[in-house]
């Protein structure tokens, strides 16, 4: 997406514009958009600035949809037969999908590392 777009589409939604892009960031808050320039490198350093800057609550199981942000539901594992690789579907009970997209989520391998980033992430909101 191209920087207009973006600063249109945060003003048309009210949304926050998160970017690494300091230039965008100017030009965004110029246009009146609420904008978080995110300072570090990394997911877990970034999670910390916005946990202790915009108060979020880093709760895994409060997700959103990766591909078009709309909030995910839980869903019963028969209904995502097919929709999922078959392996995952033998291994795995708990599904999420989202009702906008249909993109369909469930907690892989790299799950524990997920929620142990984000504990230490909004643990110290301090050290930004
Ligand atoms: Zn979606």
């Amino acid at each position: 997406m191209e920087d207009d777009e973006l600063v249109d589409e945060a003003l048309r939604e009210s949304r926050i514009l998160l970017t690494r892009d300091e230039v965008l960031a100017i030009r965004a808050r110029k246009r009146g958009v609420d904008v978080t320039y995110i300072k570090s490198e990394g997911a877990e350093k970034a999670l910390e600035q916005l946990s202790a800057e915009l108060g979020l609550v880093l709760d895994p199981t409060q997700s959103r949809c990766s591909k078009c942000n709309h909030a995910v539901e839980k869903v019963a594992k028969a209904d995502v037969k097919g929709k999922v690789p078959e392996g995952t579907y033998r291994v795995t009970d708990e599904y999420w999908a989202c009702p906008r997209c249909g993109s369909v989520y469930w907690r892989g391998s790299h799950w524990p590392k997920i929620v142990e980033m984000l504990r230490r992430a909004s643990a110290h909101p301090a050290s930004i």
